[in-house]
């Protein structure tokens, strides 16, 4: 009996022992909700979190491996530190204006078998967890190669995923992929494998317990970006680094760092709702402004003949019909797209830039990225790709005042493919040149750190409707998720609103579009980007009703705030924008039925606004509603339709 309880006793401290032992640290958020454990276990470090006292992440691996040492295994805890960082900004490019961030900090030091010391450092605000790793010098090491990461995030098992497969490198057109352009699969059972991973941001529905969604941000030259992977553990996702057959396989796939050297921040937005998905601003947070801006930039609405007119519309006299377009509609810009190098020529083009000068219109011009990464053919080619070539481009753009660039077609995800865009970023400033890329990776904190970054596609955007009937048909399934994944942690220039009901140049016979109109002027508020092309087209002036117009008009790009109403991913999706004192509710439809909800407006409280819908039969007209005094509001959103409400 004696034996008997020494055993047992002797089995119960040693479980006490590696219970206390294995937690190294915690940390909370400051509104005590979200907790995060740090463990030290066997060699290995690893994390977990919960919300509310559920977890949301089980024990997760941390970790990487460089070329000199391996800091995924024989793992000894060291110490840890805590802190607070708090701190506000205001940024017009994003989602809100102006920021309060406030976290509470935790650095946890381990060292390796080879005695060399790898920081952790993380931030935990109330809806998000931020954390990178700091190498420390190995003796006289000061550069490395980290190789790979072991960075992990470990779901509990009722989680269904919400992701899109990264692309083929080298394959789709003129083998330009990968370009974060494959589309989302909603609700898919967790652990199911994609060939080549799959790309930030990744959404995680935690069944009842919430959501998370995972990125990561502050990507600039010094490192790769990088995407999520499956790993032989259904629950278990992992941080990848870049296929090697990006960029035509030149290039190294890892990240060569300056020692001591941090990497990227991995970012966990976590909520029990979508309300934090949709409105959290961690990919800006961390991150700081790499330059001061070369003059003040600024943003608006442009039009782009290029998305129903096509390659054959590259001609001087088409470019000035939009133009005019632009002018008539108040626009800012136009857009002037691929080939005009060869249809309209350099000197022509000087005379063109005249013309919407007049008008109050700023020109931006598209380029190939290219270079060496890809064979897409269109010109200009091989100017924004290395230092010199640029920069006497750059400054014949600043010469003849064109205000932006949209550059095309990049290689991928490779360091190498980092330090091109941060390099195009950089010499457009000293041009006082935006950019927007195409054909592109996802931005990764860039509207903070790069001032005039003016923001990218990265999604399965506008194009596609009009070269996919398949797209077509699922566009407001798609339209739907954006909210909630990839326009929530960065800038997506969609290039769509549609008045044409088909979308050709004659509108009509083809190209049929599946969703209404009020769909269409709906997705001008869910999509943000500081800089959006729109797909109206001149023959609207004359063929679209005036309330569209109107709206067209004067819908903003720039947003104060965004809240989140309702939805669900993949479903509907109903979101809140102001600007300044005006309020845009937005509402779509993906479901068969109709939808009937009934929502909280608090800023449209005893107020009578203007209503776009749809009627049963999807024609779409406007009027004005009163909005009781407790801000409650039923509304209907038809099928593949939409509404928005404004004051
Ligand atoms: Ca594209």
């Amino acid at each position: 009996m004696i034996k008997l309880f020494l055993k047992l006793s002797l089995a119960f401290s040693i479980l006490i022992m590696n219970t206390v032992f294995a937690q190294v640290a915690e940390i909370s958020s400051p509104d005590g909700k979200l907790k995060l454990n740090v463990f030290s276990e066997n060699g290995k470090a690893l994390y977990n979190v919960t919300f509310q006292g559920e977890t949301m992440l089980d024990k997760s691996p941390l970790g990487l491996v460089t070329n000199e040492s391996d800091f995924s295994k024989n793992l000894k805890f060291i110490d840890s530190k805590k802190n607070k960082v708090s701190k506000n900004y205001t940024n017009e490019k994003i989602k809100k204006s102006q920021v309060s961030y406030t976290a509470n900090t935790l650095t946890v030091n381990f060292t390796n078998a080879d005695n060399f010391n790898i920081g952790i450092e993380f931030q935990v605000s109330d809806n998000n967890v931020a954390f990178r790793y700091e190498i420390q010098p190995m003796k006289d090491r000061l550069s490395a190669i980290v190789q790979s990461e072991i960075t992990g995030y470990r779901f509990p098992s009722q989680t269904t995923t919400f992701l899109s497969p990264m692309m083929k490198p080298m394959t789709g057109f003129a083998r330009t992929a990968p370009s974060y352009e494959s589309g989302y699969k909603a609700d898919a059972e967790l652990g199911t494998k994609a060939d080549y991973g799959y790309v930030f941001p990744g959404l995680f529905h935690i069944g009842n317990d919430g959501w998370i969604l995972l990125s990561e941000t502050g990507v600039n030259s010094l490192y790769c970006a990088s995407h999520l992977d499956t790993t032989s553990e259904k629950n278990l996702y992992q941080v990848a680094y870049p296929n090697m057959a990006e960029n035509n396989g030149f290039g190294s796939t890892g990240a060569a760092i300056s020692l001591p050297g941090k990497t990227p921040w991995r970012t966990i937005t976590i909520g029990d709702s979508l309300k934090p998905i949709v409105e959290t601003t961690i990919p800006f947070d961390v991150v700081e402004p790499m330059y001061e801006p070369s003059q003040k930039y600024t943003f608006g609405k442009s039009t782009w003949s290029w998305i129903l007119w096509q390659d054959n519309s590259m001609n001087y006299e088409d470019q000035s019909l939009f133009i005019d377009l632009a002018s008539k509609l108040g626009y800012e810009y136009i857009l002037i797209d691929a080939l005009w190098d060869k249809n309209i020529g350099k000197e022509r083009m000087k005379d063109l830039i005249q013309y919407p000068k007049s008008k109050n219109v700023g020109v931006l011009l598209w380029y190939n990225s290219n270079g060496a990464a890809n064979d897409a053919p269109m010109g200009p080619r091989n100017k924004m790709s290395s230092s010199i070539e640029r920069k006497k481009e750059m400054k014949w753009l600043k010469d003849i005042g064109v205000k932006g660039l949209k550059v095309d077609f990049f290689g991928g995800d490779k360091q190498e493919t980092m330090r091109l865009y941060e390099d195009i970023l950089s010499d457009a400033n000293d041009f006082g040149l935006k950019i927007i890329f195409h054909g592109a990776t996802l931005p990764r904190g860039w509207e903070v750190m790069y001032p005039n970054y003016a923001g990218s596609e990265a999604v399965l955007a506008s194009e596609m409707l009009y070269f996919s009937e398949d797209v077509r048909k699922q566009e407001a399934f798609f339209a739907t998720l954006h909210p909630f994944i990839r326009n929530t942690v960065g800038s997506m220039e969609f290039g769509g609103t549609f008045p044409n009901k088909y979308l050709t140049k004659s509108n009509k016979d083809k190209n049929k579009r599946y969703t209404t109109d009020g769909f269409q002027l709906a997705t001008a508020v869910l999509f943000q980007n500081p800089v959006q092309m729109f797909g109206i087209m001149p023959n609207n002036l004359t063929d679209a009703p005036k309330f569209q117009l109107d709206f067209m008009k004067e819908v903003p790009t720039l947003w104060d705030e965004t809240v989140f109403i309702d939805g669900y991913p993949g479903k509907y999706s109903v979101i809140a924008r102001r600007h300044q004192n005006q309020w845009f509710v937005a509402g779509i439809n993906a479901e068969k039925t109709v939808k009937k909800l009934k929502i909280n407006l608090p800023m449209f409280a005893a107020k009578t606004v203007k209503l776009i819908n749809d009627d049963a039969q999807g024609n779409s007209s406007e009027k004005e509603v009163k909005v009781n005094a407790k801000g409650e509001f039923n509304v209907e959103i038809q099928p593949n339709g939409g509404f928005v409400l404004r004051n």
